[in-house]
């Protein structure tokens, strides 16, 4: 599956879908975006509560590596 996104690097067009996966066992399995800058609770993790929650598509460039990533909607 290609596209006419193109790399802000090398200039290559069709860049490769993908997302970024997160591996914590209490996620949903992708990393997401989160509006605002982090905040960190007493036992260190990222405050997320109430802010909204990006999905991320991330695309990669077949050509040189570099990775172009969109927060998408909500949810
Ligand atoms: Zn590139």
């Amino acid at each position: 599956m290609t596209n006419t996104l193109r790399c802000t690097y090398c200039g290559t067009v069709g860049l490769q879908p993908g997302f970024i996966a997160d591996n914590a066992p209490s996620g949903r399995g992708d990393a997401r975006w989160i509006a605002g800058a982090i905040e960190r609770g007493a036992l260190g993790g990222a405050k997320r509560m109430g802010r909204p929650n990006h999905q991320m598509d991330v695309f990669r460039c077949p050509n040189c590596g570099h990775l172009e990533l969109f927060a998408g909607p909500v949810g």
